[in-house]
C-alpha cells in the first residue's frame, strides 16, 4: 500500500489541499516506503490509494456487518479514503452476506482476511 501512494496523485491532492488533514510518513519494518497517515485526530490513518479502498471497505465490514452509515464511520476511524461514503453505500448495498446479528463474522489474526491484504497494512493493523 505504501508503494502504490507513491504513485497516488490523490494523496497529493490531499497533502496540498487547504484542509484540517495532517499528513505525516511513518516507516514499517521490512517497508523501505514510508506510508502516509493523517495524524489529525491523534490516531495515525494510512490514506487508501484506489487499489486497496475495496480491500479495507471489505476488512472493516464484516466486522459487525453493519450499514453503509457504520461502516463509513469504521472506515473513517482508522483510514484515509476519498469517495468513502459513496464506497461504502455500493458496498453495503452489494454485500451478499446474511443479515442476522447471528451471522456476524469474528475476525481473528489466523483468519484467511489477513492473507489477502498487503503486508505493510497488516503490520499497521497489529500496531493499533
Ligand atoms: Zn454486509
Amino acid at each position: 500500500m505504501a508503494r502504490a501512494q507513491a504513485d497516488d496523485e490523490e494523496l497529493f491532492t490531499f497533502q496540498s489541499a487547504n484542509s484540517n488533514l495532517v499528513f505525516k510518513t511513518i516507516s514499517l519494518a521490512l517497508q523501505s516506503t514510508p506510508l502516509h497517515c493523517d495524524v489529525s485526530t491523534g490516531n495515525y490513518r494510512p490514506f487508501v490509494p484506489k487499489p486497496f479502498r475495496t480491500t479495507i471497505i471489505n476488512m472493516i465490514h464484516p466486522l459487525a456487518h453493519s450499514g453503509a452509515k457504520a461502516t463509513t464511520n469504521g472506515v473513517k476511524q482508522r483510514f484515509i479514503l476519498t469517495s468513502l461514503r459513496k464506497d461504502c453505500t455500493e458496498f453495503c448495498k452489494h454485500c451478499i452476506l446474511p443479515k442476522s446479528p447471528k451471522s456476524v463474522v469474528t475476525l481473528n489474526p489466523q483468519s484467511m482476511i489477513f492473507h489477502y491484504l498487503p503486508q505493510d497494512l497488516v503490520i499497521f493493523i497489529w500496531m493499533l
